[in-house]
């Protein structure tokens, strides 16, 4: 079951590219649809996201490849909720401690 409307979608795709221009609209498009297989708009962004942001993403058919760690990581967001004090990054408010964007973000632009 797709959940993902075909506007999110293209609207992810767009996101997407703006981080990987090499990136063909169609493919990556039809990659999202593959990948948006069973999950939400939340878990679908962030497993995408995360997708194109890893150099080792070398073409969007690695949104295909859903039983890597990215993906894996939008479990917990199956039911998503922002996480509480305890559980939040101390460097980014809104971000989960154990599997931080921001934190990674920071890490791959120090590089
Ligand atoms: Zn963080």
């Amino acid at each position: 079951m797709i959940t993902v409307t075909r506007h999110q979608a293209t609207a992810l795709v767009t996101l997407l590219r703006t981080i990987r221009s090499d990136w063909d609209e169609r493919t990556t498009l039809d990659a999202l649809a593959v990948a948006a297989h069973n999950r939400n708009l939340p878990d679908l962004a962030y497993g995408a996201i995360a997708t194109a942001l890893d150099p080792a993403s070398r073409t969007p058919r690695a949104l295909t490849f859903t039983d890597h760690e990215h993906w894996r990581r939008t479990i917990r967001t199956d039911t998503w909720a922002p996480p509480t004090r305890d559980q939040e990054c101390a460097t980014h408010p809104g971000g989960w401690a154990d599997h931080c964007a921001g934190c990674r973000a920071d890490r791959l632009a120090a590089h």
